[in-house]
């Protein structure tokens, strides 16, 4: 007999979570599921918003499955359905659709929402938060040329959409409460070579300001010790993109444990055995979520347990790397916010804020454990290998911190020098051996690769290097083609 899974969001983590189960059950012969989602459409690349942002791909583009998909994996999709309440105790999801929905299994896969800060003017309807492909869509009407901007939340997202506004011809001030940019992952030297860079593309960055009201047709109010007086950042529209929560609401009215997100162990269980929880609005280890790839990797581990393929996965926590998906910005961080300065630590820095570079890294015995680089694509390649390896640091502190510590690094080595255990795509954990083993398989082209192996269906940044890979193969490795007949032979 067949169990009854509920999916709870269908959104990056969720979509996944189902491809996973029915990789592993494709029939519906081990689970049957459903799939409530609250947006009206089904699910799509969050990650590439930054890019449809700033015109690069279109909305359709970013759709994660095509038409008929769920059809034919026999999954009952619901769009435009939200849950509502958890009744744990008959195993039954509420829904604002009218519809109960009972399960043997449930898992929440509901993502965070955009924080906004508790101040006036939140509700008008030129200010709009960063989450959605709808937020997305209202953001570009709003983009027309000449239309000024500001944007309030210098992290990442912010950084990404001040940029991708600037490229759409719009004037944009980036207006952030810390002293400098990014702080979570970046120390002041390399928070400001990036303040640099993004001015000279053509934002204005104001740093140490405090918004403290969005006044409809005239900006956004700031105060901060640099402006006494406090001062008014003049635009039409403001962007929020002031940090996300995870969405917890459900779980928690249900009683079921929660801190920043639900609290789930190494299984993805929750404090209730038939409810699980995966992707942003899980919290593992004490690590809240906020990026694709621990989501992906969770999904598949509660894929193998729910369909009993692998009783024995387990998820142990994904090493966080981030990298900033903006033209003509090349940033990549590694480790959690703090090891550059937690004690004990080695760092290594060079700076050249004119030149736009910043580089820094730490490290802990030897090896690296937390790190930053900007306008180095190089040396940015070489510490993600370091740090996802693990492999111990050479005494040449110089060319490590400059990138010339290893013959190749995934995104500008020749892919021949490249150790197998090399992650390609880090969205999906593709490793160079995972695509060489794909090739063998008959993946030869670059395509059939990425279908092969997921490699660059996230954020997309690994595509040069898969490409290059599958030009290496080609050359290294040529598929073996069939000698063709010739018409009546033997
Ligand atoms: C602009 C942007 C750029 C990003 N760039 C990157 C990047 O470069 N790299 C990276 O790793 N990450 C990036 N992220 C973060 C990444 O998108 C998230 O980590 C990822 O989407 C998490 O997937 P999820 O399924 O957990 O949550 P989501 O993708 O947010 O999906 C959750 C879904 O659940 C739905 N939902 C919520 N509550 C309910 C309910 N009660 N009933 C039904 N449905 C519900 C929501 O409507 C949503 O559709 C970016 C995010 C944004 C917004």
């Amino acid at each position: 007999m067949s169990r009854r899974v509920v999916v709870v969001g269908h959104g990056m983590v969720g979509a996944r979570f189902v491809e996973e189960v029915r990789r592993r059950d494709p029939k519906g012969a081990r689970i049957r599921l459903t799939v409530l989602g609250a947006e009206p459409r089904p699910a799509y690349n969050r990650v590439l918003l930054s890019t449809v942002l700033a015109g690069g791909l279109s909305a359709p583009a970013v759709e994660l499955h095509p038409a008929g998909w769920a059809a034919r994996l026999r999954v009952d999709l619901r769009t435009g359905v939200t849950a509502t309440a958890i009744d744990r105790e008959r195993r039954i999801v509420r829904t604002d659709a009218g519809s109960d929905v009972s399960y043997d299994e449930l898992v929440l896969a509901t993502g965070s929402r955009a924080w906004l800060p508790p101040i006036d003017g939140m509700a008008d309807p030129n200010v709009v938060t960063f989450r959605d492909l709808a937020d997305c869509e209202r953001i570009i009407d709003l983009a027309r040329p000449g239309a000024r901007f500001a944007v309030l939340g210098g992290g990442l997202l912010g950084c990404e959409a001040a940029r991708g506004l600037v490229a759409r011809g719009v004037d944009v001030t980036l207006v952030h409460p810390k002293p400098h940019l990014m702080e979570r992952q970046l120390d002041g030297g390399a928070g400001e070579v990036l303040a640099g860079t993004l001015r000279r593309l053509g934002v204005d960055v104001l740093l140490g300001r405090t918004a403290v009201a969005w006044e409809a047709g005239a900006g956004l109010r700031c105060t901060g010790s640099a402006v006494p007086g406090g001062e008014l950042v003049a635009a039409d529209a403001l962007v929020v993109a002031a940090g996300v929560r995870a969405e917890t609401g459900l779980a928690a009215d249900a009683g079921i444990a929660v801190d920043r997100g639900v609290l789930v162990d190494d299984r993805l269980g929750t404090s209730d055995v038939r409810v699980h929880a995966i992707g942003d609005c899980a919290q593992h280890s004490g690590a809240a979520a906020g990026l694709v790839q621990p989501g992906w990797e969770q999904a598949g581990v509660l894929a193998d347990l729910l369909t009993t393929e692998d009783p024995g996965a387990r998820y142990r926590g994904t090493p966080p790397v981030t990298r900033l998906k903006a033209r003509d910005v090349d940033l990549a961080t590694v480790g959690e916010p703090g090891a550059l300065d937690g004690p004990g630590a080695e760092v290594l820095r060079f700076a050249d804020p004119v030149g736009g570079r910043y580089a820094s890294l730490a490290l802990r015995g030897d090896r690296v454990v937390g790190g930053a680089m900007i306008g180095l694509p190089d040396a940015a390649a070489s510490m993600i290998q370091f740090y996802d390896t693990g492999m111990p640091a050479p005494a040449d502190r110089l060319g490590l911190l400059l990138g010339r510590a290893l013959p190749g690094a995934p995104e500008t080595a020749d892919p021949g020098h490249l150790p197998a255990s090399a992650v390609v795509c880090r969205c999906n954990t593709v490793t160079k051996g995972a695509l060489v083993t794909a090739w063998r398989a008959g993946a030869t082209d670059v395509p059939a690769l990425s279908r092969a192996t997921r490699a660059g269906t996230g954020c997309g940044s690994c595509g040069d290097t898969v490409r290059g890979i599958c030009a290496w193969l080609a050359e290294s490795d040529p598929p073996v083609i069939s000698p063709v007949r010739e018409e009546g032979a033997a």
